[in-house]
């Protein structure tokens, strides 16, 4: 008879009693992520083209942001969506990295972009729909880049911290969750935000966990409230979708801020004394 399969083990808190610290190797130094420090994620679903792209780095850097986004390769439900720049967005990130100094991070939904990423971003991130993509968590246990795992659509906690036991057991220790919505009987918004999913996986795991106010809601108005929620129930930052002008972008800009709504979200994370107090860059 076959033995029952054990649980997660090396992401359980059990294993580790203190919390787990990512460290981010960016141009200008490192980003911890973990243990309090409060982390920004920000930028578009998508990079779109090399103006647009340059234009939201400059604005996230220069209003606090820590680690800029931008898809290259998009998951889209539609073949006939927006699906990414590939390549070209490679190249436009790498710049936008130049120019801000920035730690960048870009989702892999395929292994054979796995050199090219890793010669340009700073994370990975594995999207939802590939949470259970179980071939590629073995590789990405085989890398020293850290891997932004998020919660797949319909993942149970054990099930998300399960395919993060791939990634740490494979010899990659640097794992961040990420907790971003998860499909619900409710139409009204595009995921149902599981806001004790923070302190459950801070319970059962060390590793850090982050929120995604923008994809668990799908509402640009939804997000500056549940980014709050998130950090006072203990999460180590958020991700956030950013755009200059919503209306016109290819992907998500239903879900995103404008610049003046990011200042906005900022100055509220401020005032809930997150940044000043939990965030540190070293400088190189
Ligand atoms: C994204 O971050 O752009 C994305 C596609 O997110 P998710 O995998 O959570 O849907
Ligand atoms: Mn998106």
């Amino acid at each position: 008879m076959m033995k029952e399969t054990k649980s997660f083990q090396l992401v359980s808190r059990e294993n580790k009693k203190e919390d787990s610290i990512v460290q981010v190797n960016g141009p200008h130094g490192t980003i911890m992520i973990g243990q309090g420090y409060c982390t920004i994620i920000a930028g578009p679903c998508a990079v779109e083209s090399w103006e647009d792209y340059l234009e939201v780095a400059v604005f996230l850097k220069q209003s606090g942001a820590h680690i800029l986004r931008g898809g290259i390769f998009k998951p889209r439900t539609s073949p006939y969506s927006f699906r990414g720049l590939g390549k070209e967005g490679l190249e436009i990130m790498a710049e936008a990295r130049r120019v801000t100094g920035m730690p960048v991070i870009s989702e892999i939904m395929d292994l054979r972009d796995l050199d090219s990423l890793y010669e340009q971003v700073d994370i990975l991130q594995v999207g939802s729909r590939n949470m259970q993509n179980y071939v590629l968590l073995e590789q990405l246990g085989k890398i020293d880049k850290p891997i932004f795992l998020k919660r797949g659509l319909s993942a149970t906690i054990e099930e998300w911290l399960l395919a993060a036991e791939y990634i740490v057991s494979g010899g990659n220790s640097q794992v961040i969750l990420c907790e971003r919505g998860i499909r619900t009987f409710e139409p009204y918004t595009r995921n149902t935000v599981d806001i004790g999913a923070v302190p459950l996986v801070k319970m059962l795991s060390h590793l850090p966990i982050i929120v995604d106010p923008s994809h668990a809601t799908g509402k640009w108005d939804m997000v500056i409230p549940v980014a709050k929620a998130a950090i006072a129930a203990g999460a180590d930052g958020i991700m956030v979708e950013v755009h200059q002008e919503p209306e016109r972008a290819l992907s998500d800009g239903k879900q995103s801020l404008n610049f003046k709504n990011f200042q906005g979200l900022y100055s509220q994370l401020t005032a809930l004394a997150c940044l000043e107090n939990k965030m540190i860059i070293s400088e190189k």
